[in-house]
Formats: structure tokens, C-alpha cells, sequence
């Protein structure tokens, strides 16, 4: 897949907050045809959820809302061996985090276990299902292939009896794993591989986070979900297009059986992000291997990452509106996500200072033990968001990257004899540069205009540059950690081998940072860390807490860099 341009504007056929499946689900309730729209999320409980999913809900959850209709939230849980609590409940706090609600409509597939049952009995009693002895292998052979057709399995023509008597047997579990299945009996010539006699049901010993041991057997996915979706009157059930091809094993089930509904598959096009997996194998193994710190380290495209990370659920929402929906799979550039949480941040964050990489300032002409208070605003174009005091005196600390001793031509901020602008301060003029005697250069000596309070000199002299600073005495240090793509390919490989493109620099720590200590004032420390809102470090970025942090030693995250540093960063690798 090549990385398509116009995805990563919007969709061409699209206004906002239109695409087909929503131009489906009106001239249906127009027509007559539904009576209310119903839709579902369903995700299977073997993982957290990612910015894929987030797509997904949004789009369920906000044909509902925008429709007069309900979303439910249905855990698909069929797959015992993969499934745990863990996700059940971290995919809950996941949907609402986005700004969803499934109000009293919270289902799980295995809440359905024994009308599925039932109704596989049925389909064996009309002679449309039989109990097959053949090993996997022979299984696979007798598939066929997408140009050859398939053979019939030597037991497909098991009387009712001994079909009933051996299902019924395998759910009292008296077969081992894999020693049989059941399937449905359709066509083993179909050009459509997915309706030559499908698996319906595997046996499978095993603990279900929610039925035990109750079961012997288990549905699979293609059986269990559409009749879930008509025991819960669905009326879309969207999922994403690599189910296009199942689709008439799903109407075939509905057709056969006689459940409750007719709902109706449709399919769109899965999010693919550029420098990101979305496969959960894959994340589950980064988790496992210790490639990252768990599900919810920073770096990862999860929900639960995301959020650690400082991104609002209002710059995912905006994202998702922004990529549309369409039914052509492309690839997103990742940039594209950023904009959104900059768009965001931009309005929400409040304007902070720090310094990533300190270098001291001794501001000669200042006099010792002295001190004031200046006055900062918090929001530049919000005044509604106040002003705020910050400390300034002989001794700050400015980045490093704001100084050059030897500076080319179009640098502009200090340097020996350069007078810049210190943001809500003064004007200050670089005098003398000390060195260690590695050479390193370790402080500058400077002398300030106190005639430029607040930044502007009363003779109408210009400075070239304004850079950012923080108190020596006053500013509080912090460890800054910087997250850089996870991979350091634009499309890495997403399944096996994907380690060979995991980007060796994703995270960078900086552990010298030193930060307004507005940054945390105000708020008990515990509510900081639940409650916390990320702020715009001056110059640098938007910044937020990371729940590493302890009363004595901060750590802070990177959310986002004020530009499009994407490709810049990947290079610097
Ligand atoms: P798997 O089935 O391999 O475990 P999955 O990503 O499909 O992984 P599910 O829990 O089955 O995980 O997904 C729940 C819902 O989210 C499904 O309807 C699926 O189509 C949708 N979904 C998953 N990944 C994406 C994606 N990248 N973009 C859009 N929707 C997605
Ligand atoms: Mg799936």
C-alpha cells in the first residue's frame, strides 16, 4: 500500500461529518426500512485498544448519537485462550475515556453461548452442519485453493443422529482439542473459500475469563457474530474490509436460522498509520518482549499510551473526523494525527516555561540575593486564562541551543556580545563564556537593561530574538522524556520481523530539565497526576506529567513538538 495523499486530506466524496455508511443508515431510517439505527463496537478482549479501534468507535458510537439511535459495547469473547479481565476493563475505561457511552447496553458474545448452541443443533437437525473427524492438516489440503475448488471432508455426510450424538459429546467434553470440529455444510466448491464449509465450533479446554469451565467448545467468529448482532436487533454491524468476503457466510447464517433480526454487514476501510503498527499481535508481543514498558508506554498507538502521553480524546475524535471514512484502504501519515493534537493543545494548553538542556546564566550586573516577580500570561489568546508570576534573579538557566559561540550568519539568538529578549523579562546582553576544561562551555556571563522590564527597551532598540529561560533558585528539575516514532520506517513491517525496523532512539530521556515550578503548583501532587492537563512549554513543545513522577523527582512527557519535526526526527534517528 502506498501512502495515498488524498487520505491524508479529506476524503474527496466526503462533507464533514458525512461518508457512505452514514448516507446507508439515513436513507434507511427515510425509507422505512429500520425504525431506529442500532450499532455495536466489538471488540475481542485480547488486548488494549489502539487508534484503529478509536476509528471504529467513533464511528459506531457517533452514527448512534447523531442518529437518534444506541451503540452497544459487545465483547467479542470466543477466543478463551488470548482473553483476559485485564482487557475487558481497560477497554472500558478506553471507550469512555474517548467520550463514549453504552449506557445500559453492555453485552458479550459468550452471554450468548447457549442460543448459538442452539441454533448449531438446528442447522444440524436441517442437515446444514456436520461434525468433521478430519486433523487440521487434512482440513487445510481439502480447502483447496483460491483457482482450485475443495474436496468434501469423507464425514460431511453423517447422518443427523451421529452428528447430534458427536456435537453434544464435544460440548460434554469428551474429545480432545482438535480432535474435532463443526461445520456448516454449504458448498466445498464456492469460489468464496470462506463458505466451504466454515468452522462453527473448535474444541477447546480452557478457562473463559467469564464462563469457566463451562464450555467445552467454542464459537468461531464468523458463526457467533452475526447471530450476536441479531440477538442484540443490530441494525449496521460495520466492521472493517477485510470481512467483505465473509459477508455472505454472514447472511447465509442469518438466512439459515431463525433469530430475532436481519441485520446487515457493512465495510469500511481500517486505519493504517505511517511509522505505526496496528496489528495487535505485534503489540502484544512489543509488551511481552519488553520492547516498550507495557500497554500504556507513551510511544505505543494505544488509547491507554496515548493518554499517558497527554493526547486529549478531543484531538483523536478531531483526527478520526478529519481522515473520514471511506471504503478504499490507504495509509494515514502520522503527521496528520499530530496536527489534530496541536490543534487542540494549541487551545487548551496553558503557556508554561522550562529549559530541556540548562545552561546557567549569571546576570553580572544584577544584585546578589535579590529577586522579583514578573508577570506572565498563561494563554495568549485566551485572557480569560490569567496571568501568572514567575520568578526572576542573578542566576536562570536558558537552552542550550540558544547559544553559539562562533554563530553563522542567520543565527540570532546569544552569542558574545548579542542582546536578545528574555521572554517576559529583559534584554540581556552575552559578555564573557566560561569553559570547563574539556572546553565545554558551562555558564555565560551576561548584564541585563533593567530598562527593558517587560521586554521592550524605551530608546525603541529591537532585539533579534526571544528565548525562553527559568530561575536558577526557583525552577524545580525534572527528567524530560522525548518520544520519537516507535518505528523508523514510514511502513514498517507489521507482522513477523517487525523488530528489524523498531527505531533503536524512539525514547530520549533528559534528565537535567529544569521547569517553572508553576508546573505543579496549586494542586495536591495525587490529583496532578489523575487530573492533569498538558501545558505548552514555550518554544519547545506541549508537556504533560507522567505517572512515574513522585513528589521528589518529576518526569515529564512530550505530547507533541510545536511543528511538523516529523521527518526531521526520524533522520536524526
Ligand atoms: P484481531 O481481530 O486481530 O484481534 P482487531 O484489531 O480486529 O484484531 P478487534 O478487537 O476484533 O481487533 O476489533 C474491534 C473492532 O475494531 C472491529 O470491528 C474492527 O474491525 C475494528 N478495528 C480494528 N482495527 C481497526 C483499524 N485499524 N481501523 C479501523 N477499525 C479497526
Ligand atoms: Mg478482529
Amino acid at each position: 500500500m502506498a501512502v495515498d495523499e488524498k487520505a491524508s486530506g479529506k476524503d474527496a466524496t466526503a462533507e464533514p461529518g458525512r461518508d457512505f455508511i452514514r448516507d446507508i443508515v439515513k436513507t434507511d431510517l427515510d425509507s422505512g426500512r429500520i425504525k431506529g439505527v442500532v450499532t455495536r463496537f466489538p471488540p475481542e478482549p485480547n488486548g488494549y485498544l489502539h487508534i484503529g479501534h478509536a476509528k471504529s468507535i467513533c464511528l459506531n458510537f457517533g452514527i448512534a448519537e447523531e442518529f437518534g439511535g444506541r451503540c452497544h459495547l459487545r465483547f467479542d469473547d470466543t477466543n478463551p485462550v488470548k482473553e483476559e479481565q485485564e482487557y475487558i476493563d481497560a477497554i472500558q475505561r478506553d471507550v469512555r475515556w474517548l467520550g463514549f457511552d453504552w449506557g445500559t447496553n453492555l453485552f458479550y458474545a459468550s452471554d450468548y453461548f447457549e442460543r448459538l448452541y442452539g441454533w448449531a443443533e438446528d442447522l444440524i437437525r436441517a442437515g446444514l452442519a456436520y461434525v468433521d473427524d478430519q486433523n487440521p492438516e487434512e482440513m487445510r489440503v481439502n480447502r483447496g485453493t483460491l483457482t482450485e475448488p475443495g474436496k468434501n471432508s469423507p464425514f460431511r455426510d453423517r447422518s443427523v443422529e451421529e452428528n447430534l450424538d458427536l456435537f453434544r459429546r464435544m460440548r460434554a467434553g469428551e474429545f480432545p482439542n482438535g480432535a474435532r470440529v463443526l461445520r456448516a455444510k454449504i458448498d466445498m466448491a464456492s469460489g468464496n473459500i470462506n463458505l466451504r464449509d466454515p468452522v462453527m465450533y473448535r474444541i477447546l479446554h480452557a478457562h473463559h475469563p467469564r464462563t469457566g469451565t463451562e464450555w467445552k467448545i467454542y464459537p468461531s467468529y464468523d458463526y457467533a457474530h452475526g447471530q450476536s448482532d441479531a440477538i442484540e436487533h443490530i441494525t449496521h454491524s460495520v466492521c472493517t474490509l477485510e470481512f467483505e468476503d465473509h459477508r455472505p457466510l454472514y447472511d447465509w447464517f442469518i438466512a439459515k436460522l431463525s433469530v430475532p433480526s436481519q441485520p446487515h454487514q457493512y465495510e469500511f476501510a481500517r486505519l493504517n498509520l505511517t511509522y505505526t503498527v496496528l496489528s495487535k499481535r505485534v503489540l502484544t508481543k512489543l509488551v511481552q518482549d519488553k520492547h516498550v514498558s507495557g500497554w500504556d508506554d507513551p510511544r505505543m498507538p494505544t488509547l491507554a499510551g496515548l493518554r499517558r502521553r497527554g493526547v486529549p480524546a478531543a484531538a483523536l475524535r478531531d483526527f478520526v473526523k478529519r481522515i473520514g471514512v471511506a471504503k478504499a484502504n490507504s495509509v494515514v501519515d502520522v503527521g496528520m494525527f499530530e496536527f489534530s493534537i496541536r490543534e487542540v493543545l494549541n487551545k487548551t494548553a496553558q503557556r508554561r516555561m522550562a529549559v530541556l538542556k540548562p545552561l546557567k546564566v549569571v546576570i553580572e550586573n544584577y544584585p546578589e540575593g535579590q529577586s522579583e516577580e514578573l508577570e506572565a500570561v498563561n494563554h495568549p489568546d485566551d485572557p480569560a486564562a490569567g496571568t501568572r508570576k514567575i520568578a526572576f534573579g542573578r542566576e536562570l538557566y536558558i537552552e542550550q541551543d540558544d547559544f553559539m559561540e562562533n554563530p553563522p550568519k542567520k543565527f540570532f539568538r546569544l552569542s558574545p556580545g548579542m542582546e536578545v529578549r528574555l521572554r517576559y523579562a529583559y534584554f540581556i546582553t552575552c559578555k564573557e563564556v566560561v569553559k570547563d576544561a574539556a572546553g565545554n562551555v558551562v555558564e555565560l556571563r551576561c548584564t541585563y537593561d533593567p530598562a527593558t522590564k517587560g521586554g521592550n527597551a524605551p530608546d525603541g532598540r529591537k532585539v533579534k530574538a526571544t528565548i525562553h529561560w527559568v530561575s536558577a533558585k526557583e525552577s524545580i528539575p525534572a527528567e524530560v522524556r522525548i518520544y520519537n516514532p516507535l518505528f523508523s520506517k514510514p511502513d514498517p513491517t507489521g507482522g513477523e520481523g517487525f523488530e528489524k525496523d523498531l527505531n533503536p532512539n524512539s525514547l530520549e530521556i533528559l534528565s537535567d530539565a529544569r521547569l517553572e515550578p508553576a508546573m505543579i503548583a496549586d494542586v495536591t501532587f495525587e490529583r496532578l497526576l489523575e487530573d492533569q492537563k498538558p501545558v505548552q512549554f514555550e518554544r519547545l513543545g506541549y508537556f504533560c506529567l507522567d505517572k512515574d513522577s513522585t513528589p521528589g523527582k518529576l518526569v515529564i512527557n512530550r505530547t507533541v513538538g510545536l511543528r511538523d519535526t516529523f521527518a526531521k526526527d526520524v533522520a536524526k534517528g
